[in-house]
């Protein structure tokens, strides 16, 4: 009988195409960029309109016994993204549900994402666009938005999997950086290959770091990682970047700490309860925000569509999807 998939906004061409060619029947929720993502609610009024095999998932869709019961047909979650916080690992187990992810291919974009908001942050770009734009230069000046080198200068990289190994050789290789890592995990490869070096706890990366740059899924062991005391706890020369999930950084002690000008600047992609920010984080001016964007490259993209399409096609071809997360 033909499968039915759920796509639950529009993803790049390619994982549509390679799902109807497989003869699946795919429905995409309609959406424009930069809509709401769909509520829980929206998701599953469209899952119950017909009997669904699969869901391509995104990051926003929560997936939990509620979602599940509305649709007990769907036999895969294939999640389209590396991380799959959104989904209820527990519940699927027990309901025999297989999860997916599209883990290692928007490590680059990320990767090079954090590295532009680390420079963007250093070199000021972002005030000095909108002071040019604006028609206040009026002539060249010695003492006109003066930055910070990156070369030579510490980043504390908290997690290292895919994408903080990438940003650990941009910014040793490119920007003659040192790095100190925290991750629960060793890293030969990074200490060997960038002269990284590990420190046993965040409070030791922390005082010791310019820049530091989060890279850890969120977990339990992750939630408010960085903390009103930890950021205390960072230099007050210090930038902060979070390009990994917003619940890992508590964001109204961050708002506080950029007020209070405990750290000099942050930038962030993710957000505590995005789409919401914290109060006062938009009117600040030591801080960069862009909207959850740092794997949207059309290379990570067409990958994680490919990816996610793939674990669909394997899973109903009889064979175990390569990126189950829910072993
Ligand atoms: P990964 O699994 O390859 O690496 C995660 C690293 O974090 C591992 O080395 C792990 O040992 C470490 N870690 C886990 N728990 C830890 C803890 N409590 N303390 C310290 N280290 C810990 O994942 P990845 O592909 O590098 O992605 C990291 C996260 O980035 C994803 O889980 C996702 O949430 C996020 N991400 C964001 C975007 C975006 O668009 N902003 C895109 C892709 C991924």
């Amino acid at each position: 009988m033909t499968k039915r998939i759920l796509i639950t906004r529009e993803i790049p061409k390619l994982g549509l195409t390679m799902l109807q060619e497989r003869g699946f029947e795919v429905d995409v929720c309609p959406g424009e960029t930069g809509d709401a993502s769909l509520s829980q609610d929206e998701l599953i009024s469209y899952l119950t309109k017909n009997q669904y095999d699969g869901i391509v998932s995104l990051l926003t869709d929560k997936i939990d016994a509620k979602l599940m019961e509305a649709a007990p047909s769907v036999k895969i979650v294939a999640n389209y993204a590396a991380g799959f916080n959104n989904i209820d690992l527990v519940e699927t187990k027990k309901r025999g549900i297989v999860a997916t992810n599209t883990p290692g291919v928007s490590s680059i974009a990320v990767a090079e994402h954090a590295m532009a908001l680390m420079l963007a942050l250093t070199t000021r770009i972002v005030e000095a666009d909108l002071f040019t734009k604006k028609g206040k230069y009026q002539g060249w000046s010695p003492m006109a938005f003066i930055g910070t080198d990156l070369s030579g200068k510490t980043l504390g990289l908290i997690g290292v999997g895919s994408i903080g190994i990438e940003v650990a050789r941009i910014a040793a290789q490119g920007f003659a950086m040192k790095i100190l890592y925290y991750d629960v995990v060793p890293n030969e490869k990074i200490e060997k290959d960038y002269s990284a070096q590990r420190v046993a706890t965040v409070e030791e990366l922390l005082p010791q770091a310019d820049i530091v740059s989060l890279h850890v899924p969120l977990l339990d062991s992750t939630h408010h990682l960085i903390n009103a005391a930890r950021l205390k706890m960072m230099k007050k020369s210090a930038f902060f970047i979070n390009t990994s999930r917003g619940p890992v950084v508590d964001e109204k002690a961050l708002v506080t700490a950029l007020k209070e000008r405990l750290i000099a600047g942050a930038a962030l992609d993710v957000f505590e309860f995005e789409p919401e920010l914290a109060p006062g984080l938009a009117t600040l001016d030591n801080v960069i925000l862009t909207p959850h964007i740092a794997s949207a490259r059309d290379h990570a993209r067409n990958e994680m569509a490919r990816i996610a399409a793939q674990n669909i096609i394997d899973f109903f071809d009889g064979n175990k999807p390569q990126n189950q997360v829910n072993l």
